[in-house]
């Protein structure tokens, strides 16, 4: 049994910066992977393996279970589509927060105001120093971007909030999902629409997209007992 975790499907052209790291999938190399899943996989819905864990039934051969993590607006709007046409189960998994709020995502944030600035060097203050940055050329932007995701990955919300106000003051660029299609969020109207279906269901992935493994046990505790709750009054609200 294998878990696939994907996080968006894009139609658009590519950008030299962003999506670099091809978090976006290109929607003709997704098309094909759920193709062939449907064909010669056995794809299940995440509640199918948790009965089987549970009732410690074996799984068949070439067992899949289809995730996306985020909750980005194509999710919703272009995966979706595929995954009906083949009738691939999938979960989505949220951060409730950036869905109230319509924010973007931390790694987004970073990303853009990075892809989109003129400045060509930068200054961010981290750790008692002053770090510079030379954003002049398309490898420098991707290699600055990946420096900072990595040492943000790494610290409390609080620091990596105070850490990229410093980059959005230094790039003069204020991250906005209207800048790229990958950084728009769904809407609860859109996910609720989607969830009609049976082949798809939601899961929690913390309030605002924080790293479990940088919050104190009783803030993770707390984090996953908001999500169920907005969770189960979302889908009471119909
Ligand atoms: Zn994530």
């Amino acid at each position: 049994m294998k878990i696939l975790c994907y996080h968006g499907v894009s139609n658009k052209k590519k950008h030299p910066i962003i999506n670099s790291n091809g978090k976006h999938l290109k929607l003709k190399t997704f098309e094909s992977q759920i193709k062939f899943i449907s064909q010669k996989c056995n794809a299940i819905s995440i509640n199918q393996l948790y009965l089987n864990l549970k009732k410690k039934i074996p799984f068949k051969k070439k067992t899949i279970c289809v995730t996306f993590d985020d909750g980005f607006k194509n999710n919703f709007k272009i995966a979706a589509k595929v995954l009906k046409k083949y009738k691939v189960p999938a979960i989505f998994y949220l951060c409730p927060d950036i869905i109230d709020k319509k924010e973007m995502f931390w790694v987004d944030k970073i990303e853009s105001s990075i892809a989109f600035t003129k400045i060509k060097k930068i200054k961010i203050f981290y750790k008692k120093r002053n770090l510079s940055f030379n954003i002049s050329t398309v490898k420098k932007k991707i290699k600055t971007i990946e420096i900072l995701k990595k040492i943000c990955k790494k610290i409390p919300d609080k620091e990596k909030d105070f850490l990229i106000n410093q980059l959005i003051l230094s790039t003069k660029v204020n991250p906005s999902s209207k800048m790229h299609d990958n950084y728009k969020v769904a809407f609860w109207s859109e996910i609720k629409k989607i969830i009609k279906n049976k082949l798809f269901d939601i899961g929690g992935h913390s309030m605002r997209h924080s790293i479990f493994t940088n919050l104190s046990l009783k803030d993770v505790d707390s984090d996953i007992k908001k999500q169920k709750n907005l969770f189960i009054k979302i889908l009471q609200s119909g």
